[in-house]
């Protein structure tokens, strides 16, 4: 029988009600064999995520507060699910563990990762599946980095000896044993690594909206679905900001090959998306997929005389960055002018540091820094066959009085990005919203 990976999120685990709602969708294809799972989350608007509580108990250990009220928070909310399922299990052992291990500062990985750990011991005494702890099949290299092959032919050995089984999402091993995590939503990553694993036919990736949509679902009133995406259009988005699915996530099935769908927990009727690696079979009539963006840039504006015929000068801006460890997003030029888009939080506290490197090493005319800049990237396969994408774009842009800072194309012709001040970042998402798509 073929097997279907299938993760949820921690708002399809938020409480007991939404496990049985979790439970009829695994039960209703018996190919759905391994499940992932992450901590609960907002159960309402204004409720705390587990992770987030986890966090603020580490903070708290380590500043030497007492946790206990917040830890019976967070007890609370496992019983309550553990008891409205009518489980005959309980968790105080495995609470206390936890407490005393936060108490001995065993790290702030250690701690976000035990959200998603108890969610799963959990779900697998419902479904009556079995417990895999992450920490013995997903590993980390010792500087940080995930060790995918490693992990795979451990992975795979584990799975073959569970017909089912739940795995906590988010987290895995360092060399030494010690619990590392991805970053946030991470758990996407997780279900990927065991699809790969599990050579699945298909991974679904259950969440609260019924599929990637193609533009925020908080920016623009109920964006359309994209039935299909490739591979790349959805890192593009997802790196730019759609966060319905880590960025990240992508890799493990796209060496496998296996396709990804997006679904609704509260709707499990709606087909979702399909995240698929080729996109020849899978014509679009829309010329753009989707809209996202982020906010939190800076542009370090360099000019200079004949710069484009100065052989290195390129090398020598980026190569001051490289020394202090920045990575820089886009690289928009003209003859006499480059500038370099940062993310600000990678420049705070050594920004003038960073524009005195720049004056010694490449000796520019004049620089400055620009700061709350926000980027927005149109991105869609069928861009490339289709004339006047950009032009339809910056008309909108223009209409809604957005003033353009930057603009970049990327070379496969597969997105388009605009830079624009972050006071008219939802204004410019909107407008372009509204130009492609009636
Ligand atoms: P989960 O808890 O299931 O992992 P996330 O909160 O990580 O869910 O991701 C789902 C959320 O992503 C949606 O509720 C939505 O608010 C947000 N989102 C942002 N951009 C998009 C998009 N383009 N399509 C769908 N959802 C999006
Ligand atoms: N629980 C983790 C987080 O809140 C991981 C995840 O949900 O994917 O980031
Ligand atoms: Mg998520």
């Amino acid at each position: 029988m073929n097997t279907i990976v299938t993760k949820f999120g921690g708002t399809s685990m938020a409480d007991a009600e939404k496990f049985r709602k979790v439970a009829e969708i695994i039960k209703a294809d018996e190919r759905r064999k391994y499940v992932v799972v992450s901590a609960p989350g907002k159960r309402f608007k204004g409720d705390f995520k587990i992770t987030d509580m986890f966090y603020l108990c580490y903070e708290k250990a380590e500043a030497g507060e007492n946790i206990d009220a917040l830890f019976s928070e967070i007890t609370c909310r496992y019983n309550e699910i553990a008891e409205e399922l009518d489980l005959p299990i309980s968790l105080t052992y495995e609470l206390e563990r936890i407490k005393n291990a936060m108490y001995n500062m065993t790290g702030r990985d250690y701690a976000a990762s035990r959200g998603e750990y108890l969610n799963a011991m959990i779900l697998a005494r419902y479904l009556g599946y079995d417990f895999i702890d992450a920490r013995e099949a997903v590993f980390f290299n010792n500087d940080g980095t995930f060790n995918a092959e490693y992990t795979n032919d451990v992975m795979s050995a584990r799975l073959k000896k569970h017909e089912r089984a739940v795995i906590p999402g988010f987290y895995g091993a360092m060399p030494n044993g010690t619990i590392r995590t991805f970053s946030r939503g991470g758990s996407d990553i997780t279900g990927s690594i065991v699809a790969r694993a599990a050579n699945a036919e298909l991974y679904e990736n259950w969440t609260d909206v019924s599929g990637f949509l193609m533009a925020d679902p908080r920016i623009v009133d109920d964006p359309k679905v994209i039935e299909t995406i490739t591979y790349r259009e959805l890192r593009e988005l997802s790196y730019m900001g759609a966060t319905v699915l880590h960025e990240d996530a992508i890799f493990p099935v796209q060496i496998a090959g296996i396709p990804i769908n997006i679904r609704n927990t509260d709707r499990p009727q709606d087909r979702g998306t399909m995240i698929v690696a080729d996109s020849t079979e899978y014509d679009t009539k829309n010329v753009i997929t989707g809209i996202a963006g982020k906010k939190g840039f800076t542009a370090i504006n360099i000019a200079k005389d004949m710069m484009n015929s100065e052989v290195g000068f390129g090398r020598k801006v980026l190569g001051v960055l490289e020394k202090r460890g920045i990575s820089f997003e886009h690289l928009p030029s003209g003859i006499d002018t480059m500038s370099v888009i940062v993310k600000s939080s990678e420049l705070a506290g050594r920004l003038e540091y960073i524009l005195n490197g720049i004056c010694q090493e490449a000796a520019p005319d004049s620089i400055n820094a620009e700061d709350g800049i926000a980027l927005i990237a149109v991105v869609g396969r069928a861009m490339v066959k289709s004339k006047g994408t950009a032009a339809k774009v910056f008309k909108a842009i223009a209409e809604a009085d957005v003033n353009v800072k930057m603009i970049d194309q990327g070379s496969d012709e597969l997105n388009i990005i605009i830079g624009i001040e972050e006071s008219d970042f939802e204004k410019a998402v909107r407008a372009i919203y509204k130009e492609f798509v009636n």
